[in-house]
């Protein structure tokens, strides 16, 4: 029989899942449970073209996760025959215990508990779809796949902040990175794609959280998230990389307080914060809006910020990794925005980067080249897929 794998993202509000074939790729059946514990929450679930959608009350996770395992008797596959050999669960935060998935024992869940003040918005999330989960499914191994695990590997010198190692010590302080499965995943995915091990690589996670990493020979020599998602590039609503000192002028200045700066950094400010818009896509069209100038100009210069941030880890990485074979664009703005991709690569021109713009154009779902022949490094295009690599990864450990 085949083997499938039902893998959990349990967020604050939502639970999402899909049934996945390792082997092929393909999603059996997907769907998403939405607003829970709000007054009207939303079911939907796919399998085999046909998408059911039901509104009713969901107070809480578990009643959430009875409803999901309810549609999937209902609209099929039945789970009882569905082959499923785990359920893999995504963690944002594994902290210094998880340089690789774990199956989830009682020991397990406890310590992704003690790493919620870390992320406090996201593990407690995922241990509420957890523990509904292992309790529904007992009969099943629950395996965790941490967003943080890949970038165990970095080596010191760009895992450790110049902060005190007293300070850092004490209170767990240091570089754990983000969007690690789908980095891992990709950089693995572009070797094989290329037919070379030894390459230098840049991966750019390019969604409304967006992260860059530098690769070199399959391991992560540097990322652009730092103790938490915040640092590094510019995101849909985050600053990324900041001046700390900003913080206690806002404090000192603004009468702000660390709550409302903390909102402000992750919620208020990036794309979002400079233009209003969130979606890279609205912003194009502030860009090409030629009825409101000003607001144009806002938004051609947050755009300019946004790229110029890019071409700054490019550079740096391509420093620190001694040279560079292959940039690869994922996730939604790296796959679906061509004029972000080109802007990029226009402005890498002086080092002989060249984009092939017809290969470029458009929004692109396969893995493909969009670099020419002759370019000093190979540009390139590939589709992520974090389920699927969960689903992988869950299975190394049966
Ligand atoms: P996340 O998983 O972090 O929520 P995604 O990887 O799904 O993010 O990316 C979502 C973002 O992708 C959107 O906010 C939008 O900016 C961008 N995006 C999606 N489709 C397009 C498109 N056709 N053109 C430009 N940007 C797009």
């Amino acid at each position: 029989m085949t083997q499938t794998v039902l893998v959990i993202n349990s967020g604050s509000s939502s639970i999402k899942y899909q049934l996945i074939n390792p082997e092929t790729g393909d999603a059996i059946a997907k769907g998403i449970v939405e607003r829970i514990g709000e007054e009207l929450g939303e079911i939907t679930h796919t399998y085999a073209g046909d998408v059911t959608s039901e509104e009713r009350a969901i107070p809480d996770h578990e009643v959430g996760m009875r409803e999901v395992l309810r549609l999937f008797d209902e609209k099929g596959p039945a789970l009882s025959t569905a082959g499923i050999v785990a359920v893999g669960h995504r963690v944002v935060q594994g902290g210094k215990y998880f340089a690789g998935p774990a199956l989830i024992t009682d020991e397990v869940r406890n310590l992704i508990e003690q790493l919620c003040p870390m992320a406090p918005l996201h593990n407690p999330a995922h241990l509420k779809g957890i523990d509904v989960a292992r309790d529904l499914m007992s009969d099943i191994p629950h395996v965790a796949v941490f967003d943080t695990a890949f970038f165990q590997q970095l080596p010191a010198k760009t895992s450790t902040y110049a902060l005190n190692a007293q300070v850092a010590e004490t209170y767990a302080v240091r570089r754990y990175g983000a969007h690690g499965t789908s980095h891992q995943f990709i950089s693995g995915e572009v070797a094989k794609f290329l037919g070379r091990d030894d390459l230098k690589q840049i991966v750019m996670h390019l969604g409304n959280g967006a992260s860059v990493s530098a690769v070199k020979n399959g391991q992560p020599i540097d990322t652009s998230m730092g103790l938490t998602p915040l640092e590094g590039l510019v995101m849909g609503t985050r600053t990324g990389d900041i001046d700390p000192a900003v913080v206690f002028h806002l404090a000192r200045q603004g009468g702000m307080s660390i709550d409302e700066i903390d909102h402000l950094f992750n919620k208020e400010s990036g794309m979002k914060g400079l233009t209003g818009e969130t979606d890279m896509r609205s912003v194009w069209k502030l860009i090409h809006n030629d009825e409101d100038h000003e607001t144009q100009a806002k938004a051609r210069v947050a755009m300019d910020i946004y790229i110029n941030r890019l071409l700054k880890y490019v550079g740096s990485y391509t420093a620190e990794l001694g040279g560079l074979d292959v940039i690869t664009f994922t996730a939604g703005i790296g796959e679906n925005d061509w004029n972000v991709r080109r802007e990029l690569a226009e402005a890498l021109a002086p080092f002989g980067v060249k984009i092939d713009l017809e290969k470029n154009d458009g929004r692109i779902g396969e893995p493909r080249i969009i670099s020419t022949p002759d370019s000093s490094v190979l540009l390139l295009v590939y589709p992520t897929n974090e389920e699927l690599a969960i689903a992988q990864q869950a299975l190394t450990l049966l």
